[in-house]
């Protein structure tokens, strides 16, 4: 067996941190390190990953294609990848679902997705103000992070945000309403808040802790954005491609968004973004919104190969037979352990343990790793411990993931 190669500890950031090995094979919902120590992944590349390592089908697309000497990268000139993922997307997406997008590929990053959506929202309504929300995350870049609330990404330093305002997420503020809050706004001079071009949301926040917005919030905000000519964006990067239980999570409320980011798990594992946006208000003139890498030729092969699983009408039954699993578990946790009053929220197969307390949940995900369980936390403390396995894990790793997730919760208590 090859060495182990031990981190470098100044180059050690984030997640390297979190998972304090090096990782070097990976299958399925299994990850395997260099020591030959396997992990059950229930962190899944932070929802990029929603088909499992290497899934068959799309590695076998792109070792075929990669074999054909299939085009790798063109820019975005027409190539028989990007017109088979077009149309497989057309077919089993959005016209089952009577969609009418148009789509714009915006660069490898989720990030890419949300800038670009947001400047043709400027650019169509001619109106710069944004409506984010409170434990928002939309990316890292300068004009995403704008949006992005948690205080710990910002800098005095990084520039101007006073072309966004962060309402109260649904539920933010217990039992109140936070929509008759932005109603009230929008409908008074003087509330300070400019007539919005854009409002951005996640249906359910994942980084910010999975708040899970309310179907009838959506829906109400969705319609208060038709009534004043806003547009609404739904960035369903994390919790698109299934992670909610149906390919796009706004389904669930029945709404259709002006606009949808997406990324994270459309590339089937490989970098990829896009934009969907109604025909009506796409008003870029070719090449006004471009970059290099948009439009990545492999991951069009293994986006198009992943997209067969949309075609298989038990899908979102099998996603649903796993969801029930997890809650139960989750559940039966907070039962064992009623007095710390932990909290669960999810939908489909995103689900945060609350355990509320940051240094609880972080000694959780240590012990998780110790026995094998990749797990990641979420929220403004990151006292969320987030389970999200792959929509494809066996149902007897998932179990055995959630066994190892209670007696770390457990071990970590006592
Ligand atoms: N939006 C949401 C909802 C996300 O979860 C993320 C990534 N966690 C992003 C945007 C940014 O995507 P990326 O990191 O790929 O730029």
């Amino acid at each position: 067996m090859q060495d182990p190669i031990e981190p470098i500890e100044s180059n050690v950031r984030g997640y390297a941190r979190l998972f304090p090995t090096v990782f070097d094979t990976a299958v399925g919902s299994t990850m395997t390190d260099t020591h030959g120590k396997s992990f059950i992944d229930f962190f899944c590349g932070a929802g990029s990953l929603n088909y499992g390592h290497n899934n068959r089908q799309a590695k076998q697309a792109l070792l075929a294609y990669i074999e054909r000497d299939g085009i790798q990268h063109s820019l975005d000139t027409v190539t028989s990848a990007k017109v088979d993922f077009l149309d497989a997307f057309e077919r089993i997406i959005l016209r089952p679902r009577k969609l009418d997008y148009r789509i714009q590929f915006t660069g490898p990053t989720g990030t890419n997705a949300v800038e670009a959506a947001v400047k043709l929202a400027r650019k169509q309504t001619q109106r710069s103000h944004v409506v984010a929300f409170t434990n928002a995350y939309h990316g890292h870049s300068l004009g995403a992070l704008a949006l992005t609330g948690n205080q710990f990404f910002h800098s005095e330093y990084y520039g101007s945000h006073n072309d966004v305002t962060h309402l109260p997420f649904d539920g933010y503020m217990g039992d109140l309403d936070t929509s008759t809050l932005f109603e009230k706004m929008l409908n008074d001079p003087s509330s300070g808040l400019p007539l919005p071009a854009a409002v951005i949301l996640e249906t359910i926040q994942g980084e910010g802790g999975i708040n899970v917005a309310s179907d009838a919030w959506l829906r109400r905000i969705a319609s208060l954005c038709k009534q004043h000519g806003i547009h609404l964006i739904v960035d369903d990067i994390q919790v698109g491609n299934g992670r909610s239980g149906k390919f796009f999570s706004f389904e669930h409320a029945g709404i259709v968004p002006d606009m949808v980011c997406i990324s994270k798990s459309i590339g089937g594992g490989l970098p990829m973004s896009l934009v969907l946006i109604r025909p009506e208000i796409d008003v870029w003139k070719p090449g006004e919104h471009t970059g290099t890498f948009r439009g990545n030729n492999l991951a069009f092969i293994s986006a198009r190969a992943v997209l067969e699983y949309w075609n298989d009408s038990d899908f979102e039954q099998q996603i649903e037979e796993r969801s029930q699993r997890v809650q139960t578990k989750l559940h039966a946790i907070c039962a064992k352990h009623s007095a710390r009053q932990f909290r669960v929220r999810g939908r489909g197969l995103i689900w945060g343990l609350d355990l509320r307390c940051g240094d609880l949940a972080s000694e959780t995900i240590a012990e998780a790793f110790k026995h094998g369980l990749l797990i990641e936390g979420a929220g403004a403390h990151d006292q969320v411990l987030k389970v999200m396995p792959a929509l494809t894990i066996e149902t007897s790793l998932l179990e055995k993931g959630l066994q190892i997730l209670e007696s770390a919760v457990d071990a970590s208590l006592f």
